[in-house]
């Protein structure tokens, strides 16, 4: 079974991590049993890292995967929180309802922040501190920016990286998918561990799946790759390819011929706005009262829908 050490965390995972994002309630909103179900068969076949978020509402589908699960398992999460005390509720808020007494690694959620160290010094601060409590094993900083990716490469307290990376360049919000490559090097050999996100853009890559996995795995300094799947099929076919078995052409003919993409039920739509600055990508748009989307920047992260009031954007 592949295992690969996060840089200097002594963390060793599979290359392919488990992406929980798609299966809960801003995406395909599978009930926790079914979530379940998921992530036992991939843990059952050394998938052993599984990445969520506050803003996923997946640890009831973590919690229910791992009750009386023997094998081993490490658990990142992330907070988006703005200020201290909301950071320590988002941590303690995982500890409980994933019934763990830590957490392996706990990310500064900051997607659209350019300096995540400045805009949320005082998240930050919180961190540190839950982990002297023993509360978090590691911290990491997860983004879209590359000019961030390089700020946590020369940060002494971060221990892993969670940037986007595909091989479009999509959703990354300063540079390119080369300009971000070198982020992760630099990351990478001042020993943080990294394991990307988006290597799919969100399924906009869907129709050259694997070529886009392996350009992100063969990039220097990335030691795994997370992601979100829905089928005991679509592991089954992703931890082939990251074991470095030949890919099964029939089952990826058909993976790769899925496609995904943002709906929003329009017609409940109040013309709000509200989801507008949730998109980093500036994908979403209020035209006429109503939200649209341009799906050729939408790289399908489900945070718009986590911020409109009338829950009727879903990624389908
Ligand atoms: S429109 Fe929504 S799903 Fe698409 S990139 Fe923007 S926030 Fe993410
Ligand atoms: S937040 Fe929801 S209701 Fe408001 S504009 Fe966006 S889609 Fe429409």
């Amino acid at each position: 079974m592949p295992r690969v050490v996060l840089g200097r965390t002594e963390i060793a995972i599979h290359p392919l991590v488990f992406g929980s994002l798609p299966m809960g309630p801003l995406q395909a909103g599978l009930t926790p049993g079914e979530g379940a179900r998921l992530l036992r068969h991939a843990l059952e076949r050394g998938i052993n890292l599984i990445d969520s978020a506050e803003l996923y509402g997946t640890y009831p589908h973590i919690r229910e995967a791992l009750r009386e699960y023997r094998g081993e398992v490490f658990l990142a999460t992330k907070t988006h929180a703005d200020s201290a005390a909301e950071a320590r509720r988002h941590v303690e808020r995982a500890l409980r309802e994933l019934e763990v007494d830590r957490l392996d690694i706990v990310h500064l959620h900051g997607a659209r922040l350019s300096d995540p160290f400045v805009e949320r010094a005082s998240v930050f601060e919180e961190l540190l501190q839950l982990r002297e409590e023993g509360k978090v094993r590691c911290l990491g900083l997860s983004s879209h920016y590359i000019s961030a990716i390089k700020r946590a490469a020369v940060h002494p307290e971060i221990d892993v990286v969670h940037p986007l990376i595909n091989r479009g360049g999509m959703g990354i919000l300063d540079g390119s998918a080369e300009d971000m490559a070198g982020a992760i090097a630099e990351a990478a050999e001042a020993g943080k561990g990294v394991y990307a996100m988006k290597a799919l853009a969100g399924g906009n890559l869907i129709g050259q799946a694997r070529a886009s996995f392996g350009y992100v795995l063969g990039l220097p300094g990335v030691h795994a790759v997370a992601v979100g799947m829905l089928s005991e099929g679509e592991i089954n076919a992703n931890l082939a390819l990251f074991s470095g078995e030949s890919p099964k052409e029939g089952i990826w003919k058909e993976l790769e011929s899925r496609r995904r993409r943002l709906r929003i039920m329009d017609r409940f739509c109040k013309g709000c706005g509200n989801c507008l600055p949730a998109c980093a990508s500036k994908a979403i748009a209020v035209k006429d009262g109503k939200a649209t989307v341009d799906a050729g920047e939408c790289i399908l992260c489900g945070y718009c829908a986590a911020a409109c009031p009338e829950f009727i954007i879903r990624v389908v």
